[in-house]
């Protein structure tokens, strides 16, 4: 086994959200595209994204801000899936801090 290694990268921020439903208690900025019913959009159904790249699968219309879990549109609403996601992110996270 590989010894363990820590590497550090600066980052502005790398955030998780999750709940349902979308509600203003939520706490999200007034940037992150959402459906008509307030459900956000990630991955490839963010339209317009920013950031001179696609949004990874988990990533909002606001860079390097993951939505999990119900809160997303077109998400499956059962609880596995928002566990399986979040460990998703955990890894998209890693990714994105990697890129920064
Ligand atoms: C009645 C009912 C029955 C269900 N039965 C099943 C079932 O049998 N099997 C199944 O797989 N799924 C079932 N589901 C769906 C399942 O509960 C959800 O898919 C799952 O809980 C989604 O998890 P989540 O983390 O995305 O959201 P949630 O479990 O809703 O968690 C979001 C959390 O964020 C908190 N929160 C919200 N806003 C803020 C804020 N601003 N600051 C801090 N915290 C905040 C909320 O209080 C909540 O605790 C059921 C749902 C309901 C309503």
């Amino acid at each position: 086994m590989p010894p363990h290694r820590t590497t550090r990268a600066a980052a502005g921020s790398a955030r998780c959200g999750t709940s349902s439903p979308p509600s203003p208690r939520a706490g999200l900025p007034d940037a992150v595209a959402r459906d008509p019913q307030g459900f956000v959009y990630t991955g490839d159904d963010v339209p317009d994204p920013p950031g001179g790249r696609p949004p990874h699968a988990l990533e909002t219309s606001v860079p390097r801000l993951l939505a999990v879990g119900d809160v997303r549109h077109g998400s499956v609403k059962r609880v596995a899936s928002a566990v399986g996601e979040g460990s998703v992110a955990v890894q998209t996270i890693h990714r994105l801090l990697a890129a920064a």
